[in-house]
């Protein structure tokens, strides 16, 4: 009789929130429609894909144009079927089987997901409580379990916290473990390491289209490290990782400036709005709510009574994320916001 592995015996599908809610604030993606032009443009991109043939193993024209957005060498990027498949190309070919990685906690739970179907060692380094990071601490844990591959997201999901350039600098260059830096939030924060990321022999840095680009549907992510680096994850990925269409649109949204600028500030003005009705509303209920300030697209709520607050806002139609003592909530638009606060309002 066939029996599944003790390690996916137990895993379920991927499970987001079903159902049709008024507000969805709970998967930290742009609010912001596509403008027809733009709508246009890539209608006529997916019109001229040449159907029959396979499409572009390295999707050498979308490369240069995410390069050209951001002003990094092309030669340093690798696009894949969202960041999500790169980091579990990264964690399945860039260890051995066995080798240690560590995460930092809490953070992007996919991490721990892929290392534990790649059967990597896992070491989880618990973050302060107001969720900062001791980079001494860590620099000196990643020797001391000789640790061969660090991951973690900055600006974080899910607290929203941001490490500084100048501390990621120092940690990068500490430790000899490959780091994977996910800026998958660092278009709403000034900290990038992406036009350093050539410097470094250990250094990848993950970029995504799926948030201030408003590109969740098509999965389209980015890595961006040297060329050593780059060669090897397009010699280990999939060959035909992204997909004609998919190929096609990145093409042309990274070349919408204009469009991806406004979106930026338009989404960071929300998330600064969406803080400071927060902040006021805790002030008013302090036993119940906390709010810390973010760098991304989002607010976490500390709260005891998340549970119960999340079911109450799903009757009233809004959708956030609940997290194990926090709800996080993605900044939406001025009447997603509004009806989000009514509704945490009443619930409270
Ligand atoms: C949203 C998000 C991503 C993006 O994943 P895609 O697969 O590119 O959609 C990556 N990392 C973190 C931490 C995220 O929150």
């Amino acid at each position: 009789m066939y029996r599944l592995n003790e390690k996916i015996r137990e895993l379920k599908p991927y499970d987001p929130i079903r159902g049709s809610y008024r507000v969805r604030l709970d998967a930290n993606e742009s609010f912001r429609p596509m403008p027809a032009s733009i709508r246009k443009k890539l209608a006529d991109a997916a019109a001229s894909v040449t159907f029959n043939r396979y499409p572009d193993p390295l999707a050498s024209e979308l490369c240069e144009s995410f390069a050209r957005y951001y002003g990094v060498d092309p030669a340093f990027v690798t696009a894949g079927n969202g960041s999500d498949e790169l980091i579990s190309v990264l964690t399945g070919a860039f260890l051995m089987k066995g080798d240690a990685v560590m995460t930092l906690v809490p953070d992007f739970t996919m991490y721990r997901f892929y290392t534990g179907i790649d059967e990597n060692r896992c070491f989880e380094f618990n973050k302060k409580p107001d969720f900062t990071i001791d980079v001494d601490e860590v620099i000196g844990a990643v020797k001391r379990y000789n640790i061969k591959m660090l991951i973690f997201s900055n600006p974080c999901n899910p607290t929203g916290v941001g490490l500084k350039r100048e501390e990621v600098r120092r940690l990068v260059r500490s430790v000899d473990a490959l780091v994977v830096l996910d800026e998958a939030y660092m278009d709403f924060w000034d900290q990038t390491m992406l036009r350093e990321a050539g410097e470094y022999d250990n250094l990848v840095i993950l970029r995504t289209c799926s948030k201030v680009f408003g590109m969740a549907g098509v999965r389209l992510g980015f890595a961006v490290a040297n060329t050593v680096i780059t060669n090897a994850l397009k010699a280990v990925k999939s060959p035909y990782n992204v997909n004609a269409f998919t190929q096609k649109a990145g093409a042309v949204i990274y070349g919408e400036k204009e469009w991806a600028e406004s979106s930026v500030r338009e989404i960071v003005a929300s998330k600064d709005a969406l803080y400071s009705e927060l902040k006021r509303l805790a002030e008013d209920f302090p036993e119940k709510l906390s709010v810390s300030e973010s760098v991304t697209n989002f607010v976490l709520i500390r709260t005891r009574e998340a549970e119960r607050l999340y079911g109450a806002l799903l009757e009233q139609g809004v959708a956030v994320r609940l997290l194990n003592g926090f709800l996080r909530v993605t900044a939406g638009s001025a009447e997603e916001n509004a009806e989000f606060m009514r509704a945490l309002r009443s619930a409270l």
